[in-house]
């Protein structure tokens, strides 16, 4: 597996830390409003990077956080007259709900700030014990300059950032780019620490939760490459001054979704939220797969039609394939033949090459001709069942599956004799039963 590390700037042959198990963790959301489709790229990559490890035999253990406490959170509370935790619960609630619709497997660990602070605090009496952080006015910062190598990340020189920053400088702070910690803080929920009554920043709360979930370094560090600076290289900075290490050995980032040409914005107002999608959420899925995670999509209408259509295509057939095996009985996850061997493969080898889904999708796709043909022609149950095989393993990995249920012995029954009436030219008792079979929900 190769994928590309922000950390060096190249593509790298992947090896994780212990055999078998790869650690994941991806930043989360601060909780005080609905997600656009923009926020829901990192959930869909993430997802699908899952799924393919796990596919590859890896156990995988993955994280993501939700950042429960922020300025952001209390104005909203301010908004719709309710408390700070209850704006955090509703909105943790409306981002389960939506991984859940955009197909995302829910059960990745969800760690929150307010149940951090603890840790959160300890980590940073250590970073003020080892020079790398000061107290200013009850308020404690990072001390840039404490860490020459500041800036590797996202490849900026340390002597630029500080020129870039002398703009803001404020007399709280040693150095403009210094960044907070800790903030003194008296309105809504606060929690006492040595230097004062407050709050933590939030670039503390991620390397905290993964030093307490992991208890040392994980294999990918995520998020959207918004993140990069500074977030992240916060994050390496913290990191480096304690506990001596990148936190992560590879830093994964996906790309960002436009609205058309335009940047999407909450505070610009051109977004979509993920739960007023119009489409299918697997259809976004693909829309998104069709990319390289590291290219900018360019959301548009025609876009998402076409992602529509492909996606209609790809699930009709896989119904069809399924309905067709149902009904013959002819389900058997040990069948495999050396065509559909060979489409795993190259499937695996786009996947392998940086998570390259637009090639994956291409397998996806050449299947489906292959079911289409076999299904219109001669039949041949093996290689159907094989290709079935391959293709529900596919689906599942992308997020694009169905969950199709197997017909009980009543309904089989009822769709026999409407293939049956038909061959014998019955057409008024072929229609009765045909209408009788989609009233069952069975996709003809
Ligand atoms: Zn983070």
């Amino acid at each position: 597996m190769r994928l590309y590390n922000t950390y060096t700037n190249t593509i790298e042959e992947f090896k994780p830390i212990k055999d078998n198990i790869v650690t994941i963790y991806y930043c989360g959301p601060t909780v005080y409003n609905y997600i656009h489709i923009g926020n829901a790229r990192p959930i869909i990559f993430f997802d699908t990077l899952k799924k393919y490890f796990e596919h590859k035999g890896y156990k995988v253990i993955m994280a993501s956080n939700f950042t429960d406490i922020n300025e952001k959170i209390l104005n909203q509370s301010k908004i719709e007259g309710i408390s700070e935790m209850e704006v955090a619960e509703k909105y943790i609630k409306a981002y389960m709900d939506d991984v859940r619709f955009l197909n995302a497997d829910d059960s990745f660990i969800k760690p929150r700030v307010t149940e951090t602070i603890q840790e959160i605090i300890d980590f940073i009496k250590e970073l003020v014990n080892a020079g790398s952080a000061y107290e200013s006015d009850g308020d404690v910062y990072y001390r840039v300059s404490s860490l020459p190598e500041y800036g590797k990340l996202s490849n900026r020189k340390i002597d630029e950032l500080i020129q870039g920053a002398r703009v803001e400088v404020r007399d709280e702070k040693e150095s403009g780019l210094d960044f907070a910690l800790w903030k003194k803080f008296d309105e809504g929920i606060t929690y006492s620490s040595p230097w004062s009554i407050g709050r933590p920043g939030w670039h503390t709360e991620c390397c905290v939760m993964i030093h307490k979930l992991f208890h040392g370094m994980i294999d990918i560090h995520g998020g959207g490459a918004d993140l990069i600076f500074p977030h992240h290289e916060n994050e390496i900075a913290q990191n480096e001054s304690v506990y001596h290490n990148r936190i992560a050995n590879y830093w994964v980032h996906n790309a960002r979704v436009n609205f058309g040409k335009e940047k999407m914005s909450k505070s610009i107002g051109n977004v979509i939220w993920v739960k007023d999608l119009k489409c299918d959420p697997r259809a976004y899925r693909l829309l998104l797969l069709k990319s390289s995670y590291r290219n900018i999509v360019s959301y548009t209408d025609e876009l998402q039609n076409s992602a529509n259509q492909e996606f209609d295509k790809i699930n009709t057939a896989f119904q069809k394939l399924f309905l067709y095996l149902d009904v013959n009985n002819l389900f058997d996850e040990n069948i495999s033949t050396e065509e559909s061997k060979s489409f795993m493969k190259r499937f695996d080898d786009a996947n392998e090459d940086d998570m390259n889904t637009p090639n994956g999708i291409t397998v996806i796709n050449d299947i489906i001709k292959e079911i289409n043909l076999e299904l219109r022609a001669s039949k041949n149950n093996e290689r159907l069942v094989s290709l079935y095989n391959i293709l529900k393993e596919m689906l599942y990995i992308y997020g694009l599956d169905s969950h199709l249920e197997r017909m009980d012995n009543d309904t089989r029954n009822i769709y026999n004799s409407w293939l049956e009436a038909r061959k014998n030219k019955d057409f008024n008792l072929a229609d009765e039963l045909r209408n009788k079979l989609i009233d069952l929900g069975i996709k003809l």
